[in-house]
């Protein structure tokens, strides 16, 4: 199965930062591709969410529930721009 657009992840995202988040910005910290949420490559399929860069395969966002706890890491991601903070 290949992989989802960001947008599979709106809801988990929502429920942890209470606001839609596929429109965070975000800087990959390999090539320095930059985009948002929305257009990452989302894997849901394993034991937790993990997002990956388009370009390079880098780990941008990884979730993983237990016992109900969430513990997010965004390992490469050297910009995250949160929606409140984009301007254009
Ligand atoms: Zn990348």
């Amino acid at each position: 199965m290949g992989p989802l657009d960001g947008n599979a992840m709106a809801g988990v995202m929502h429920d942890l930062f209470a606001r839609d988040m596929t429109t965070m910005g975000y800087e990959c910290t390999n090539w320095g591709r930059t985009g948002v949420v929305a257009e990452m490559a989302a894997y849901l399929s394993g034991p937790g969410t993990v997002a990956r860069c388009r370009d390079c395969d880098t780990i941008l966002l990884m979730f993983t529930e237990r016992h109900g706890m969430y513990c997010i890491d965004m390992p490469g991601i050297a910009q995250p721009v949160p929606p409140s903070a984009t301007q254009h």
